[in-house]
């Protein structure tokens, strides 16, 4: 599974790093407190993580191609 973080999306909220600790946690930005992958985490954890993140910035794909949240988004 990869994994990416959306910065511009990303307001700190910190749901990822509760929902996973130490595998997600926070930084300081410029832009305030942004979150971070510190190591990989089983799939079904990082899906629960990723739609525990109220602005949809963790985004994720698959070895089957599919992405989250686009596909949620595109329908
Ligand atoms: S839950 Fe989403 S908005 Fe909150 S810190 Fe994690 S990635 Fe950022």
């Amino acid at each position: 599974m990869r994994v990416s973080i959306d910065w511009q999306v990303c307001v700190g909220a910190g749901c990822c790093a509760a929902a996973l600790p130490g595998t997600f946690t926070l930084v300081e930005s410029a832009q305030g407190p942004r979150a971070i992958l510190l190591r990989p985490a089983a799939d079904d954890d990082l899906r629960a993580a990723a739609a525990a993140c109220p602005t949809l910035a963790i985004c994720l794909e698959d070895d089957a191609g599919g992405r989250y949240p686009q596909d949620l988004l595109e329908g």
